[in-house]
């Protein structure tokens, strides 16, 4: 398939997801990274998001708790470019009845080639990256093309 590139601006909109083994962790990473956090716009699935914007004081944009269909907003959300980072805490240790959702947001997330972290170390690294603070580039699929493709 054909790519394009396109800018992921420096206000990137970020998601926030922690499975429930996860939140906590989540949480306080929330606050110890509130000053950057703060420079961008925040989305979170339902119980996630009330939980940030509980212990940080941060403007959460909530979405459906994740098994009740959050997870497919957030993925929605990304394949429409409103999304451009995923934080996504997700429990390695803990079956979860939503599976096929996280792996679908994964999917999209991958598809539409947006950073992601799954895991604290990861976060770190995104959050402290200058870019988080700069325009930056990615490619995606050419959707117009693809679609004109198909219609031939
Ligand atoms: P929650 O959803 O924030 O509503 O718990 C997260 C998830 O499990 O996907």
């Amino acid at each position: 398939m054909e790519q394009i590139t396109t800018a992921i601006p420096a206000k990137k909109s970020i998601a926030l997801v922690a499975h429930d083994g996860k939140k906590s962790a989540l949480t306080l990473w929330c606050q110890k990274h509130q000053d950057v956090l703060s420079q961008h716009n925040l989305y979170g699935t339902g119980t996630t998001g009330h939980l940030i914007e509980k212990t940080t004081g941060l403007a959460v944009e909530k979405l459906l708790s994740g098994p009740m269909g959050g997870d497919q907003q957030l993925g929605a959300k990304i394949a429409e470019h409103e999304v451009n980072l995923l934080i996504f805490f997700w429990d390695p240790l803990a079956s979860q009845p939503h599976d096929p959702d996280v792996k679908a947001l994964l999917r999209l997330a991958a598809v539409w080639n947006i950073p992601v972290a799954c895991n604290e170390a990861t976060a770190d690294m995104l959050i402290a990256s200058e870019l988080m603070s700069q325009q930056i580039h990615r490619t995606i699929p050419d959707y117009h093309n693809y679609l004109a493709d198909r219609l031939d």
